[in-house]
């Protein structure tokens, strides 16, 4: 079957049409028809080969979502006509020690959507029906795909920070990172404080759910304390600050990455409250399927921009350009 795609011919090129033809010969795969995909600043980084691991023609998208319209032979869960989604990853060993706990992602066999192998942006993908994901009913496919890559990546890393129910937890940056953090924070019953350098995004961060909104720099104390602080930012911040105002116990998790080393942090400072700082990528399977549900059982709603996809240009650079708010979801 030819998939008509979308690819960029070179790095920080313009797309244009692309066509490919399926493999047949992989009996784990199926073909979805894509619905509506995301547009995430890691298919920027590949267009632009920021990695250096881009090969051209290159055909973003790690966001689908759509039907599939095939399966191979050895494809037991999925049907002809199930709607599921497909995120940043594509491929893990599923038999390693991480993969055997459910954390596929941390496999070192991991492979990306994008990386060696063609993305959503097209008529259809084809992709390990093992890592797609059944999509309840109740999420518009539009919504659906910014929480494949944005969604999995803020819940697994609050959840491996240890959120549960009636905790004070920061959310850095209100983003389209930032914003599903605040609201997968608030809809589990937790109190959210926002930390942002826009005072004209007070009142979203609000709509998201968030009690508290800091405007600029974090101050000395806080009345709560917070057990978990994420950073969705990438910007060098002043992190012994932040460590300052977690409450024992608590856990500085990063998903956006700042350009600098966290230097000037003293271990006193971990040590005599316990203190945690981690990172964390994407999730794993049981945990993107835990979060589809969650997000629909809850109403998550990521804030989106929909772009036919012949306006694919133009949303890139709109995404380049910091314009969106809050994640470009194109439909083809
Ligand atoms: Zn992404
Ligand atoms: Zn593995």
């Amino acid at each position: 079957m030819k998939i008509h795609a979308l690819a960029a011919n070179n790095k920080q090129e313009e797309l244009i049409n692309f066509d490919y033809e399926t493999n047949s010969n992989l009996p784990h795969d199926c073909i979805v028809k894509v619905q509506t995909c995301g547009i995430c600043h890691s298919d920027i980084h590949m267009i632009d080969n920021d990695w250096r691991i881009s090969k051209y023609p290159l055909v973003p998208g790690h966001e689908v979502v759509g039907i599939v319209e095939e399966v191979g032979g050895l494809v037991n869960h999925l049907k002809v006509g199930d709607r599921v989604g497909i995120g940043w990853q594509s491929e893990a060993c599923l038999e390693c020690r991480d993969c055997l706990r459910g954390n596929e992602n941390l496999c070192n066999s991991s492979k990306a959507t994008i990386v060696g192998r063609h993305g959503g942006f097209g008529s259809h993908v084809q992709v390990d029906s093992r890592f797609c994901f059944k999509i309840p009913d109740s999420l518009e496919s539009a919504i659906a795909s910014p929480l494949l890559c944005a969604g999995i990546t803020v819940y697994s890393a609050l959840r491996y920070a240890g959120m549960s129910s009636g905790q004070n937890i920061g959310i850095i940056g209100i983003g389209g990172l930032g914003h599903l953090a605040v609201q997968f924070a608030a809809k589990l019953g937790n109190r959210v404080t926002v930390f942002t350098t826009s005072p004209d995004k007070e009142e979203f961060a609000r709509s998201n759910g968030a009690t508290e909104v800091i405007i600029g720099t974090p101050p000395r104390k806080i009345k709560d304390k917070l057990n978990i602080i994420l950073n969705t930012t990438h910007n060098d911040l002043d992190w012994v600050r932040f460590l300052s105002l977690l409450d024992s116990d608590g856990t500085l998790s990063f998903v956006g990455v700042p350009p600098s080393n966290l230097s000037n942090i003293h271990v006193n400072m971990l040590l005599n409250k316990r203190l945690r700082i981690m990172g964390s990528p994407i999730g794993g399977r049981a945990m993107i399927n835990e979060m589809l549900e969650i997000a629909a059982l809850q109403g998550i709603t990521p804030v989106i921009e929909k772009f036919p996809a012949t306006k694919v240009n133009e949303a890139i650079a709109k995404v380049r350009a910091n314009q969106v708010r809050y994640r470009a979801v194109l439909e083809f």
